[in-house]
């Protein structure tokens, strides 16, 4: 079997939160961090790859080049089906991305139609009369009318779409979603006599993302968050199996490297000093006064790493953060931390690091980059949004690895994620 399921996901933890619904709707997933060389063939032994570009807030002539650089990547090794995915808030300017990206891949794919839909109803996005619904607020009212790059002042996606693309913009509302998937291609069908190229559709529950999913089932394009990939596995013949997420087994130490300031994470920290086990903490001032933080990190970790997890962390409260970053300013700060900490994340792996978990979006990212990670096979959900990766280590060893943004995770999450991996083996 070959790759059904080709997708463009124009941020990192977006590409994760789409893998994740892919799998536990029965594909295996292979996700990609960044467009492979041309020729490379990382995707063997998948059913859905997702390439997470950083596209977002781009300018739109670069989102529009990297994508088409995806599309093509994802031609190459035989994607039936090509979904493009972005924020479940719609995240975009009147400039783009979301227009711009949509109408050059439907371009490329030579197709008249796609939908759009950025609906997840499990996390409480949900579009009704092609107005999206954050929580049980207008798009409008929400936190994202002051997002500092995208602020969504428009509930309309109609509109908000309309304005970002030279296609016109319809509506397949909730009433024809209600009707199943014949109604669906029905409207589509009228929508297309009708001159509409892109169609915002309607979806308030799970069930109408599955009828969507459904009617959309040989459509070159689709475009839309997360969401809708719980429907499209199905149209291949998958169900949920526990097969789809197992990874290869796993052995080797395991450590937590965390460089998250986020509410969430601080109570994860909390939580492991709580329980008594060794952990390292990685002052910025120290890093700035020239110490080798890196390096008394690893020394630390050298002599527990045997005892079970380590954690090696840059958590601190608010008020602790603000201190540092009024001392060295908020973006020398972060550098030297994800500097720091990548570094020790190699260093671990060195060490014989084979399961580690890594808490903070922007710290994930100096890892990935750092460790040298090209590709992801996602595993077993932790917690939702969140699940174990398997990656191939430059050597070729396996690496076990979850990235964890921020507020993401229950208080024991870095425990859970130990025990679940413990589980699995079992
Ligand atoms: P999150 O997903 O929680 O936002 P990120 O890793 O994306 O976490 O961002 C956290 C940022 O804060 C990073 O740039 C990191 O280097 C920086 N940082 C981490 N710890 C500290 C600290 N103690 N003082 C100042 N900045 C820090």
């Amino acid at each position: 079997m070959g790759i059904r399921l080709g997708c463009i996901a124009d941020d990192f933890t977006g590409a994760t939160d789409l893998a994740n619904n892919l799998v536990r709707a029965g594909m295996r997933v292979v996700q990609l961090i960044d467009v492979p060389p041309a020729g490379t063939d990382q995707a063997t032994d998948a059913d859905a790859v997702v390439i997470a570009l950083k596209s977002r807030t781009v300018p739109a002539p670069e989102a529009v080049e990297a994508s088409l650089r995806a599309l093509a990547w994802l031609r190459s090794v035989g994607a039936e089906q090509i979904y493009f995915k972005y924020c479940s808030t719609f995240d975009s300017t009147p400039a783009g991305n979301i227009g711009p990206v949509t109408e050059a891949l439907m371009e490329a794919l030579g197709t008249d139609f796609t939908i759009a839909t950025p609906a997840f109803p499990d996390n409480g996005r949900t579009v009704f009369k092609g107005h999206l619904f954050v929580g049980d607020v207008l798009l409008s009212k929400s936190g994202m009318r002051h997002h500092p790059l995208t602020p969504m002042t428009d509930s309309d996606l109609v509109s908000v779409l309309a304005a970002q693309t030279s296609r016109t913009v319809g509506l397949v509302d909730h009433t024809v979603l209600a009707g199943g998937p014949e109604a669906i291609r029905a409207r589509i069908e009228d929508l297309r006599k009708e001159g509409i190229s892109i169609a915002i559709a309607d979806a308030v529950s799970n069930d109408d993302l599955l009828r969507l999913g459904a009617a959309v089932q040989g459509l070159p394009l689709v475009t839309a968050g997360s969401g809708l990939a719980i429907g499209l596995p199905a149209n291949w013949g998958f169900e949920p199996s526990p097969a789809a997420a197992q990874l290869p087994p796993t052995d080797g130490h395991a450590a937590v490297v965390s460089g998250s300031v986020s509410v969430a994470t601080n109570g994860q920290v909390l939580e492991f000093l709580r329980s008594g086990r060794p952990a390292f903490s990685v002052d910025p001032l120290r890093i700035a006064a020239g110490e080798d933080v890196a390096g008394q990190a690893l020394a630390f970790a050298d002599t527990h790493l045997a005892e079970g997890p380590v954690l090696i962390y840059s958590t601190e409260t608010p008020d602790a953060v603000r201190t540092v970053q009024g001392r060295l300013g908020a973006a020398e700060a972060g550098e030297l931390v994800e500097r720091t900490l990548a570094h020790v994340a190699q260093g671990l792996v060195e060490r014989g690091v084979r399961r580690l978990v890594v808490a903070g979006g922007e710290t994930s990212g100096a890892v990935v980059q750092a460790l040298g990670l090209t590709g992801l096979r996602i595993g077993p959900q932790i917690d939702p949004g969140v699940p174990w990766c398997a990656a191939a280590l430059p050597d070729g060893d396996t690496l076990h690895v979850t990235l964890k943004s921020g507020n993401f995770g229950g208080p024991d999450f870095f425990s859970a994620a130990f025990d679940l991996l413990d589980r699995e083996a079992s």
